[in-house]
């Protein structure tokens, strides 16, 4: 069993521009920090410059890509500059659909300089689900006019509730064996000179499901491809280029809009829902939010750039 020491989640929104970048807006990019490791999701251009202010530290250890449009993936040629003259050593990998392979290999060349650490690509497919320690990466398709998906970073179940009065019952003294039983393993103590063994089953509720985030990236709504694998997130971040006003553009440009943004959250039952990559038409997210909120009852963001939010554990 795969036992998640609390670990801290927070999404840095460090670019939450449409195509175009604004005075206060940066182009698309995402830092998810979960404990000690950092996932960059699209990088649009100035991707470090950010980092920097949010004061994010410079150790991703995947670039996920939703699609080769240049507002996504500008950023990594800078990154990789900044973080080669900064002596990083450890490998990185850039993961993305359809052309990454020979994406990355352009932008290896355009650097000219010497990459002081390896640099790696990684093609996904929707359907994919990426394993790692602790938590996977799922993908999905996306609906964008050029090959695409988006991500889904799922922690995986963490252990039930510990039952301490059940414990108690049970003939376990608070200390030591209480936090086996908490890891997994069974204990055996002695009551009344007859040896017992104690199962964590006994004393520790059912498993609860991890922490779910999912990010778009640029789409149409998707929600046949989410549904089943994207329900009960607790943050959806999902394109809201245009408002409801601009629903007909956003079909002609394969962007969502706000309220159809709404519309999946409230479907899928995420807990909350940050609104993202905002056309620099607009000047303020009010009607955004409001396009949303007409469909969507739980906590609506549109965040500006450098905001940054924490993932609890979800109180069940
Ligand atoms: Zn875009
Ligand atoms: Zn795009």
């Amino acid at each position: 069993m795969d036992i998640i020491a609390g670990e801290t989640l927070q999404i840095f929104f460090l670019g939450t521009s449409g195509a175009l970048p604004s005075i206060s807006r940066s182009l698309p990019c995402i830092l998810l920090k979960w404990g000690s490791h950092d996932l960059i999701f699209d990088c649009g251009e100035g991707a470090q410059r950010q980092m920097m202010k949010a004061r994010a530290g410079f150790s991703p250890e995947v670039i996920y890509i939703t699609h080769w449009h240049a507002d996504h993936f500008l950023g990594i040629i800078g990154l990789l500059q900044t973080m080669s003259f900064n002596g990083r050593e450890q490998p990185l990998t850039i993961a993305g659909p359809d052309c990454v392979h020979e994406m990355v290999a352009d932008i290896k060349r355009i650097c000219r300089t010497r990459i002081g650490f390896p640099v790696e690509s990684q093609k996904v497919r929707a359907g994919d689900i990426l394993m790692y320690e602790g938590y996977s990466i799922r993908v999905f398709e996306t609906d964008h006019g050029i090959p695409g998906v988006g991500y889904i970073f799922e922690e995986n179940m963490r252990p039930g509730r510990f039952n301490r009065e059940r414990a108690i019952e049970l003939g376990i003294r608070p200390g030591p064996l209480f936090g086996k039983l908490q890891r997994g393993s069974p204990v055996t103590i002695t009551v009344d000179g007859n040896e017992r063994i104690i199962t964590p089953e006994m004393v520790m509720g059912p498993m609860r499901p991890g922490r779910k985030v999912i990010y778009t990236g640029d789409t149409r709504p998707v929600l046949s491809e989410l549904a089943d694998i994207g329900e009960d997130a607790d943050l959806l971040i999902h394109d809201a280029t245009f408002d409801h006003q601009e629903v007909e553009r956003a079909k002609e440009f394969m962007h969502a809009t706000a309220a159809e943004a709404g519309i999946v959250a409230h479907t899928l039952r995420a807990a909350r829902l940050a609104l993202f990559h905002f056309s620099t038409r607009y000047t303020s997210t009010e009607t955004h939010v409001a396009d949303a909120r007409v469909h969507f009852s739980g906590e609506i963001l549109a965040p500006d750039d450098l905001t940054v939010i924490d993932i609890p554990f979800r109180n069940v």
